[in-house]
């Protein structure tokens, strides 16, 4: 039996061990000197001027929504293409989802798809830059920019991707990151708020804190203990310097991450072009993905359908995942599901899949992923 392919692995080493055990040592676990180091790393490599590191990327994309003033009278558009935590956070502040379809090409709204689903309610826009495929975000702020709309990038899997050169995100109002080990870094988890937005960056920051006037570090540094005011209806959402210190050697290796995701996939392309019936993401004209997910369509010229190809991968010990969910086909969200349906969204979401990829990922079994994408039928015959 051939050993077993995972869709996703972490590329943690004996760096991550070490910096986890300085944190140990230096009796400071929660949030601390590693959070403020590893925020100050992650704005200088995103290019943004603030990063509010907080406890997952769904907390960072509620506290966006709060900073940015959204709240129960207000629409938010979103894709349903998209990991749910997207449209949840919606609901966190209490304002209503409104769904836009993708573009069948990279599965990302478009400034088309936004337009379509505009409303006089609408407040925020929440683009996702799904699998890596960096979104077209000048596009989108060019039709909600003179609406005063927030545009909100969920760039959960966007770490190492770019935009006109430059790092994803860096284009947006609020952008939100994720460091679950499904993503391109891992602090087990953890997440980060960017923005250029001084007093966004500040209310965030005492937000994730349970808007506590004073931070658990200025407290640290007074032997007077001083005098605190909650403002606010605030959270806990903080990241811990255990997480941040395991983030600071992850985001060092993010270039190579990048580097050697993006040689896989090109792998990939080169191998899928030559099979009738796959087609493969590919980047789009604009930027370069990191290949958070890379991910086929099953056309109908394939021998078999995305289901009969899951199957034929988990016989061959290779485990892949059905592509991107559609947020509208479950149960809290049906009734929102629009008029006309999401045609793209239901079609990607069908007929896609999503294959392995990860840094220590060899060409050995990268050939042997590709061997079944050829012939799926090859294991039971
Ligand atoms: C994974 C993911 C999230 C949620 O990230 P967490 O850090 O697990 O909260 C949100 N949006 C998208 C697009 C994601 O892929």
């Amino acid at each position: 039996m051939a050993e077993r392919i995972n869709v996703m692995q972490p590329w943690l080493d004996e760096a991550e061990t070490q910096a986890l055990a300085a944190v140990v040592a230096s009796g400071w676990v929660a949030q601390g000197p590693k959070v403020a180091e590893f925020e100050q790393a992650f704005a200088e490599a995103m290019e943004a001027p603030e990063a509010v590191a907080v406890s997952n990327c769904t907390t960072a994309l509620h506290l966006a929504l709060v900073v940015a003033g959204i709240g129960p009278d207000d629409e938010v558009v979103v894709p349903s293409f998209s990991f749910i935590a997207t449209t949840n956070a919606v609901r966190y502040v209490g304002a209503t989802p409104v769904f836009a379809d993708v573009d069948p090409l990279t599965g990302n709204v478009t400034a088309d798809t936004v337009a379509g689903v505009l409303t006089p309610r609408t407040r925020a826009v929440i683009a996702v830059d799904q699998g890596g495929i960096p979104v077209d975000i000048d596009a989108i702020r060019a039709v909600t920019d003179q609406l005063r709309i927030v545009v909100i990038e969920d760039a959960a899997c966007g770490a190492g991707s770019t935009y006109k050169g430059r790092p994803v995100g860096a284009g947006a109002e609020l952008t939100a990151w994720s460091f679950h080990p499904r993503k391109i870094l891992t602090t087990g988890e953890g997440g980060m708020l960017t923005t250029k937005n001084p007093e966004w960056a500040a209310r965030a920051r005492r937000l994730r804190e349970h808007a506590m006037s004073v931070s658990a570090a200025e407290r640290h540094k007074s032997i007077l203990p001083l005098a605190e005011v909650y403002d606010e209806v605030g959270f806990n959402f903080r990241m811990t310097d255990l997480q941040a210190a395991v983030g600071i050697v992850q985001l060092a290796k993010l270039p190579d991450i990048v580097a050697r995701r993006r040689e896989i996939a090109e792998r990939y392309r080169a191998a899928i072009d030559g099979i009738p019936g796959l087609r493969a993401v590919a980047d789009p004209e604009y930027g370069e993905s990191s290949f958070q997910s890379f991910w086929v369509e099953v056309g109908e010229e394939y021998p078999t359908d995305r289901e009969g190809l899951l199957e034929a991968l988990a016989h061959a010990d290779i485990s892949a995942r059905r592509g991107i969910m559609a947020a509208h086909r479950q149960p809290p969200y049906r009734d929102l599901t629009p008029k006309n349906g999401l045609p793209v969204t239901e079609h990607l979401t069908d007929t896609t899949l999503i294959l392995p990829v990860f840094h220590q990922f060899t060409d050995e079994q990268q050939d042997r992923v590709i061997a079944v994408l050829r012939n799926p039928g090859g294991a039971s015959a």
